[in-house]
């Protein structure tokens, strides 16, 4: 079902409340990745435009303590958002009280505002992250309506998302209309034949996500670690490459489920060690007990290429090898070329990992989508309801 977006509400000389991720790297103060700050300005943009109040909540890291607190204020956020706006930007340095809330009353139309760091309530009772109701109400009376465009914390019931929801008329901004049009229409409805591409390290963390797929994808093409666990459950051997052991029998259930579906890779390369420098062997067949597999094998990225041919819909979660290191990234490369030279294909990045290798090698624009948020956009693919979702109106 679709959702109410930003554009569906009334927000001429409203308190607008709006849930941003602006969960960005910090390091002696200074943000060294603004990509969370930049990707939020369109929703904050439209509702001043169109005359309302913008009044930004956002958790930074985790809070557990006092002590936690240092480095993990939003003021650099709000500086930094203030200089792309091209604007001023309030900061209230209070996640409650008489500060933030004379703060909110001085506001006129088009202003925008930074709460502190909404977990900074998570250091008394976990008020924050436990969604507790009190905070979640006290929240929602600073404002008119409530604006979720915080798809990474979308997995979790927080006060700052289902809890000022629960309590006000509601829509998604624009990063999470994006997110449900793309992520959810995979799960969903996708344009067939569509093609997942699953790695990474382990098999343990996308369990959830291959058992879904199974049932929604046409073929699922498997790499990185996670082949190895797979691979020995078909009884080969895997040297000292990344195994699941006590994963073997649900790899092998896997495996039976899904038949022909599940593609693994036809070759490896293979060193001694987890070196860039390290000589490198392809196999096809018995890893032998000296060896790790790293990367998939040129073979396989033939394979995989030709898997991908006439795909509609593709969605790659993981990379096929580990990609940080230049000699085991060949794998990676391939697979983005694959998806890249796709013709009237949609094409998306399940976040996490993935996001950050296509960024590393070049291919960030290349993809149709690429989710913003890592565990919810698993959880998604995973076929689970996502609370910040679910607590958002439909249309
Ligand atoms: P994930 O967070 O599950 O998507 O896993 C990403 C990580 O998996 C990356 O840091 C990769 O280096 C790692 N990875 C991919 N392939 C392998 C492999 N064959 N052996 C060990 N680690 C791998």
């Amino acid at each position: 079902m679709a959702k109410k977006t930003v554009e569906d509400l009334d927000l001429k000389g409203k308190k607008v409340l709006v849930r941003v991720d602006f969960n960005v790297p910090i390091k002696d103060d200074v943000i060294t990745n603004d990509n969370r700050i930049v990707a939020a300005i369109p929703t904050i943009d439209y509702i001043t435009a169109e005359g309302g109040k913008a009044i930004l909540f956002s958790h930074l890291g985790r809070v557990k303590t006092e002590e936690d607190k240092a480095g993990k204020s939003l003021k650099p956020v709000a500086e930094r958002l203030s200089e792309l706006l091209g604007k001023p930007v309030t900061f209230v340095p209070e996640t409650r009280g008489k500060e933030l809330e004379e703060a909110i009353a001085n506001m006129k139309d088009g202003d925008v505002l930074v709460v502190e760091n909404t977990r900074f309530e998570d250091i008394d009772g976990k008020k924050e992250s436990k969604n507790d109701p009190e905070l979640g109400k006290y929240w929602a009376s600073l404002g008119d309506v409530f604006v979720n465009d915080a798809f990474g914390t979308a997995h979790r019931a927080h006060a700052s998302n289902v809890g000022i929801a629960s309590n006000l008329p509601t829509a998604v901004g624009y990063l999470m209309e994006k997110e449900i049009k793309f992520i959810g229409g995979v799960v969903e409805n996708p344009q067939r034949p569509f093609v997942a591409i699953l790695g990474g390290a382990k098999v343990s963390d996308k369990i959830g996500v291959i058992e879904n797929l199974i049932d929604k994808a046409d073929k699922i093409l498997i790499g990185g670690g996670m082949t190895y666990t797979f691979q020995a459950a078909q009884g080969r051997k895997v040297g000292m490459s990344i195994c699941e052991k006590d994963k073997l029998d649900l790899a092998r259930e896997l495996l039976e489920k899904a038949g022909d579906k599940l593609i693994l890779p036809v070759d490896t390369v293979c060193a001694p060690d987890f070196d860039n420098d390290a000589p490198t062997t392809i196999l096809t067949g018995d890893i032998p007990d000296d060896l790790e597999g790293l990367d998939i094998g040129p073979e396989t990225i033939k394979l995989f290429t030709e898997e991908l041919q006439g795909a509609k819909t593709v969605i790659w979660n993981g990379p096929m090898g580990v990609f940080e290191l230049p000699t085991f990234a060949k794998g990676t490369i391939g697979v983005c070329e694959a998806i890249a030279n796709l013709k009237d294909a949609t094409t998306i990045i399940g976040g996490g990992d993935s996001a950050a290798a296509a960024i590393q090698l070049g291919f960030a624009d290349e993809f149709t989508h690429i989710s913003t948020g890592g565990g919810a956009s698993l959880e998604y693919l995973e076929g689970k309801v996502l609370p910040g979702v679910e607590s958002i109106s439909d249309k």
